[in-house]
């Protein structure tokens, strides 16, 4: 069979191979065959659904027919194609991997539906989200409508509301007016207001009802910041920005400027935040501000209802899209600019699957669509930071909080000396004040659970997890003592297993204990705790906050969940029981996750009329992460922690990779290991390739969910000598079997 040039296609299959692959199109599926669209194709001795990435030269050889066309529309554009291009090859993961991480999971439901549909002889037609999609009523008023002086009461009322607002649905008229139905009626008979029947989508936030928020003038900083996004985003080029400000000197009111700039150009923004649940202040914000035109896309989201929002942005229908990591494959087009809020936050790295960085690929899409990216942050990263000292990102700086609030005063209590008592009296003394005087405060202790440590009084056994190397957590809500890396849990109380004794000792205080404390302490006092325990189900988080918004809660006890970029303008003091948690970590970044997360807490203190207090208290109060937390002192920091980094070569004087290897067993994935570290140095001379390989070394966390694990840690000043070697060590790699190899491009933690 020959075919013509066009009837050869080149597909990528999401499968882990490091190729792509050519089929032909038989005759009558060529006009369906476009560069991203689906097509199901015979694949060995299976069938698998393929993506078109374009058609193919001939290459002479035989070629399988592709079995059929999945979709009407391309899923995704070519410049879309280029930036998973890109994602594979610098993360190097198969190409049809990306893709497939990239597009929405409830579209693999759609697909689904449309091949039974087919296979009962139906036409085959865009299939509708089944139950998201309703059908809804809208209204809006009409051009002769401001003349319409003889209306009255609620329909005036209703039509002084569509004028404003343009036009409003059917239930949100219903959640506004009570009892609309017969006014509108009147109006529309008026030809007042007209109304017309369209397909919605389920919106997730629904049920609230969004205060419109006028921008506030924005002060002279802020004002500095905006004209210099605008610009950028007005000369259509890429420009990446370090927006750095203390915490509440109003980069978001930033954002909403430089966005609202962008949507009036005609361009589309996409705001990346770590996690929504955790910021629907950040939400609010935004759906207030701008009435309509916004996807959400949070990880409350079913796979339906996500797709609901995918679809909205690639029909064009929003222009501006939120959402955590992934949303950074929102399909929007003409993007003028990208913002990555808290962009220090690690959930940015997506660790399992596909791993990327989305703070990092902001700046790639940016860069491939000539977009505006604002990193915005109170604590850069380091290597932010630096690169923003070095010219390569235009810096931005906001160094005071708006209104002309001081920011909070901030003292660090020596630990040492509490011996086992939660509380300094200074601290205690303090959270008694602030009661009394009708302030909230907020406690941190990054340890969640009662007691994180048991140990049998009789003969010493810690109690500790058969699968991970890590001790059980007592639980005392859920009587059960739990691992918080697999899913193992025993009953409590439990016996000894080493000696059957049931003098059982609980050490090591989580959440959970200190909120009994706290009860204790201040008797009469409101107190809740919010951490991942009591935050399960949806709306866990808004739940807690809203009250705590509400003036409902006196002290909120938590994770470092409590610390993300919340206002409330009635917390005056914060208190972090014990900073050592994330310090004492065996990872490069531990400092800078202590002074980001004890400097992100101090900043939700004083954000109202009354200055605000924070309290630290530390194992090593002298530690300058802690000092120049203290001290607001961010530049002080990053001169003390990037010393530390060029001493060590670490980022950002030179990029890390990471080998990964695990087993289910200890000696094979050593000496697996092994081979590994020995391949790469091999491979290394070679290619004379200028890379520094630390290890083989079994991990800081030894086993998690019952498998070893080794690695092996890569350090270069160059990237190009990085990626030949991995790229060449994944070709060749070929372990046993039950060896899980994994290659972590520019790892987040070491652990
Ligand atoms: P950040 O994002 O830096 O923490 P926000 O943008 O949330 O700061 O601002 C903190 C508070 O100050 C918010 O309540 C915001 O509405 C308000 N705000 C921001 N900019 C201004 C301004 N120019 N004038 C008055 N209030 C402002
Ligand atoms: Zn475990």
């Amino acid at each position: 069979m020959t075919h013509t040039r066009t009837g050869i296609i080149e597909i990528a299959v999401p499968l882990p191979l490091d190729r792509t692959f050519h089929y032909s199109v038989p005759g009558h599926l060529r006009a369906a065959v476009r560069p991203g669209v689906r097509v199901f194709v015979p694949f060995g001795r299976r069938k698998v659904t393929g993506y078109v990435l374009g058609p193919a030269p001939s290459t002479g050889g035989d070629l399988k027919d592709i079995i059929e066309v999945l979709d009407d529309a391309p899923l995704f554009t070519p410049g879309e194609l280029a930036f998973f291009r890109w994602i594979a090859s610098y993360y190097l993961h198969p190409l049809g991997e990306v893709i497939k991480t990239a597009l929405p999971a409830g579209i693999n439901l759609e697909s689904r539906r449309s091949e039974t549909d087919r296979a009962g002889g139906q036409e085959a037609e865009t299939i509708k989200g089944g139950r998201n999609v309703l059908r809804e009523r809208f209204y809006r008023a009409t051009e002769g409508a401001t003349e319409a002086a003889s209306v009255r009461g609620k329909g005036a009322r209703i039509l002084l509301y569509l004028l404003e607002h343009g036009e409003a649905s059917r239930s949100r008229l219903n959640s506004l007016f009570s009892n609309p139905a017969a006014p509108l009626k009147r109006l529309v008979e008026r030809r007042l207001v007209t109304v017309d029947e369209r397909e919605v989508y389920r919106d997730p936030f629904a049920e609230e009802v969004f205060e419109p928020d006028p921008p506030r003038a924005l002060n002279e900083c802020q004002s500095a910041a905006y004209d210099r996004i605008a610009a950028a985003i007005s000369r259509g080029e890429f420009a990446p920005f370090l927006l750095h400000g203390v915490t509440g000197s109003g980069k978001t009111e930033v954002y909403l400027h430089a966005i609202t700039h962008a949507v009036r150009m005609g361009k589309t923004a996409l705001v990346l935040t770590p996690e929504i649940a955790l910021t629907p202040q950040l939400v609010k914000r935004f759906r207030s501000r701008f009435s309509h035109g916004i996807a959400v896309l949070h990880s409350g989201l079913s796979p339906g209802e996500r797709f609901d929002e995918w679809r909205r942005i690639r029909r064009g229908e929003v222009s501006i899209a939120i959402g955590a990591r992934s949303a950074i494959f929102a399909p929007l087009e003409n993007l003028g600019i990208i913002v990555v809020d808290e962009e220090h936050e690690a959930s940015y790295k997506q660790c399992d699957g596909v791993t990327y960085n989305a703070r990092d690929l902001a700046l790639v899409r940016g860069k491939m669509e000539k977009a505006a990216v604002v990193l915005g942050s109170a604590t850069p990263l380091i290597t932010t930071f630096y690169a923003a000292r070095h010219g390569k990102l235009h810096y931005l700086g906001l160094p005071e909080r708006v209104r002309g609030l001081p920011l909070p005063e901030t003292r660090i209590l020596d630990a040492r000396r509490l011996k086992n008592m939660t509380f300094s009296a200074e601290l205690a003394d303090a959270l008694a004040e602030n009661l009394k005087n009708g302030g909230q405060s907020l406690l941190l202790l990054n340890r969640r659970g009662f007691a994180t440590f048991l140990v049998c009084r009789d003969c010493g056994h810690v109690f500790r997890c058969p699968n991970c190397s890590v001790t059980l957590t007592y639980h005392r809500a859920r009587q059960r003592h739990f691992c918080h890396y697999c899913d193992f849990s025993l009953p409590a109380p439990s016996v000894c297993p080493g000696c059957n004794g049931s003098d059982i000792g609980l050490f090591g205080k989580g959440t959970e204990r200190l909120e009994d404390e706290v009860r204790e302490l201040l008797p009469g006092a409101r107190v809740a705790r919010m951490d991942s325990d009591t935050t399960a189900g949806r709306g866990g988080h808004a739940r807690i906050l809203k009250r705590l918004e509400e003036g409902h809660i006196d002290v909120l006890i938590g994770t470092q969940m409590i610390a993300k970029g919340h206002d409330y303008p009635g917390v005056t003091l914060v208190g972090v029981v014990s900073a050592d948690a994330t310090l004492n970590l065996p990872d490069f970044r531990s400092a800078e996750r202590t002074f980001q997360l004890v400097s992100q807490v101090m900043g939700r203190a004083g954000r109202g009329a009354a200055p605000g207090k924070v309290l630290i208290q530390g194992m090593a109060p002298d530690h300058y992460a802690l000092a120049r937390a203290a001290a607001h002192d961010y530049e002080g920091f990053f001169d003390d922690e990037i010393s530390f980094r060029e001493e060590a070569g670490y980022p950002p004087f030179s990029r890390l990779a990471l080998v990964n290897l695990s087993c289910t067993a200890e000696q094979p994935v050593e000496q697996a290991a092994l081979e590994a570290a020995a391949m790469l140095r091999e491979m290394r001379r070679v290619m004379n390739a200028r890379v520094e390989i630390l290890g083989p070394a079994p991990a800081p966390l030894a086993k998690v969910r019952g498998r070893f694990r080794w690695q092996i840690l890569l350090k270069s000043g160059n990237r190009t000598d990085m990626k030949k070697l991995l790229s060449a060590f994944r070709t060749h790699w070929n372990p046993l079997r039950i060896i899980r190899t994994n290659v972590d491009i520019d790892p987040v933690d070491t652990l």
